[in-house]
């Protein structure tokens, strides 16, 4: 059984994430998808708001599960009995970055390997903190996020569309 976590902030879910969540459920036997806790970072959604969300998306996919942590990813994966982390690889920049979390994450406990998806071209270019700058400015954000989710964000920045 090969259980997985995919981990992000997820602050707000993207057409990106969602493309990654679809792909990686289809690979591994179950997916976690794994909402970090980081209130310090003063977030625009709070993690209930975040973990509600994403479940709402993934109800109709019986291998994936939503959770979320704070601490050590390879901490919570010892908890819950997964193995394999999946991240998305968008462009060269975001490999540096990734590889030193891979490499201490499979240093911290040996029983970790880390799986990366490179991100869909259509995706690539598509971040988190693209749709929040966006968004605060009343711009279109609908080619960004799944439809349901447009409203809600823009509630945030209380701008009625
Ligand atoms: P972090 O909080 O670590 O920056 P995010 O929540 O933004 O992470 O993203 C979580 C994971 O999703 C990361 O592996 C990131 O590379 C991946 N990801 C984010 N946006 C995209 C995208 N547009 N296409 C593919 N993968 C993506």
């Amino acid at each position: 059984m090969k259980k997985a976590i995919y981990p992000g902030s997820f602050d707000p879910v993207t057409k990106g994430h969602w493309d990654m969540i679809v792909r990686s459920s289809k690979i591994v036997d179950e997916l976690v998808v794994g909402v970090l806790n980081n209130s310090a970072k003063n977030p625009l959604f709070s993690v209930e708001e975040r973990v509600s969300m994403l479940e709402e998306m993934t109800k109709d996919m019986p291998n994936v599960t939503v959770g979320s942590f704070d601490g050590l990813l390879v901490d919570y994966m010892e908890q819950i009995g997964a193995t394999i982390i999946v991240r998305g690889l968008r462009a060269v920049t975001d490999y540096e970055y990734e590889l030193q979390i891979a490499q201490s994450n499979h240093i911290a406990n040996p029983k970790v390997d880390t799986i990366f998806l490179t991100s869909s071209l259509e995706y690539s270019y598509l971040s988190s903190t693209m749709v929040r700058e966006f968004a605060s400015y009343g711009g279109n954000i609908s080619e960004f996020v799944p439809e349901q989710l447009v409203d809600k964000i823009y509630e945030k920045y209380n701008i009625k569309k």
